[in-house]
């Protein structure tokens, strides 16, 4: 069998997945219970499977602990999983949210940095909590902790416990009344250095691309700046379609994409089912002067069926 095998630069005229003439679906940005998904990494290769997504990448915020549930699963039901991670970068005092696409989830120094950055929102969790109690709302630091359970904790908890606990009509007014930058139960927090993500990245066999890079009101110099930045750190790609973007947006960074010579990427951000406007695997096509990142991948074909080496 293995002698059948050829590993082979993927051109994506002759890229044939699973038999069928029809193109591959990529999903490039998902998120687990494992940061502040809905979704177990099985539930979530379940759903995938049932979306028709043929590659799914789970990159959950500042860790990759859930990849070793969804691997077994992913091969199961056919999806070629990408090893993926999102991390929180601050960037002239903004949070960044850098991907890493098909990292070692096992590399030590990527661990080591994640590892801190754990550290690091276990205590902005804490002094979150603070300045709720100051306020006069209690307990929402052991309510955020329980809906975490064993996550990374996340201001996306937060929101859920204050949504349910009917201290606001919803998640974005959660974010809009106390959790987004400037706002009563904001906690500024020192993340990594866009450096050290993209090095993390890199050095663990991935290729760094900058998440939804329109939600970021960077305005176009200083969006300009910080792809610059990050192109010249070794970053390679840019997450052109995605559920936050308009059909604008992601024609800005198409053009940008083009500009820095960087590969595009497209993700559905999935956290939960919902959110219906977000589904796995729904995204528009890259427009069509972009590079996708999955043509920079080797790709292996045994007997005519061709899957991600990833
Ligand atoms: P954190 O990583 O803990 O700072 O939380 C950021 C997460 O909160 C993001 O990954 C989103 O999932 C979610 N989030 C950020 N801003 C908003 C918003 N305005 N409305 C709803 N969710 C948001
Ligand atoms: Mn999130
Ligand atoms: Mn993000
Ligand atoms: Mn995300």
């Amino acid at each position: 069998m293995l002698k059948h095998v050829i590993i082979i630069r993927m051109k994506k005229a002759d890229y044939i997945m699973n038999n069928s003439n029809m193109a591959p679906r990529y999903d490039l940005h998902s998120h687990s219970t494992y940061s502040d998904g809905v979704l177990s990494p099985t539930d979530l290769l379940h759903r995938a499977a049932a979306q028709g997504v043929d590659v799914l990448a789970l990159t959950d915020h500042d860790v990759t602990a859930g990849i070793a549930e969804a691997r077994p699963v992913a091969m199961e039901v056919g999806i070629s999983l990408i090893a993926g991670v999102e991390i929180s970068v601050t960037w002239k005092k903004r949070l960044i949210h850098i991907l890493g696409l098909g990292i070692n989830p096992d590399f030590e120094p990527l661990l080591l940095g994640l590892s801190a950055l754990c550290r690091q929102r276990e205590w902005r969790a804490m002094e979150i909590g603070k300045r709720f109690e100051k306020i006069g709302i209690n307990g929402v630091y052991e309510g955020a902790k329980k809906y975490a359970g064993y996550g990374v904790i996340s201001r996306t908890h937060f929101a859920r416990f204050l949504v349910d606990h009917h201290h606001v009509r919803d998640k974005q007014d959660a974010f809009k009344r106390y959790l987004k930058r400037g706002k009563r139960c904001y906690v500024p927090c020192q993340w990594a250095t866009l450096d050290e993500a993209v090095r993390w990245i890199t050095d663990a066999g991935g290729q760094a691309v900058i998440a939804h890079p329109a939600r970021y009101d960077l305005g176009q110099t200083l969006l300009k700046k910080f792809i610059g930045e990050f192109k010249e750190t070794g970053g390679v790609g840019i997450e052109v379609v995605t559920s936050s973007h308009s059909h604008q947006e992601s024609q800005t960074m198409a053009r940008l994409a083009k500009e820095f010579d960087l590969f595009a990427s497209a993700g559905s951000d999935f956290h939960t089912p919902e959110n219906s406007w977000v589904e796995l695997g729904r995204l528009p096509s890259l427009p069509p002067d972009c590079e996708p990142i999955w043509e920079s991948w080797p790709v292996k074909i045994d007997n005519g069926k061709s899957t991600l080496m990833h």
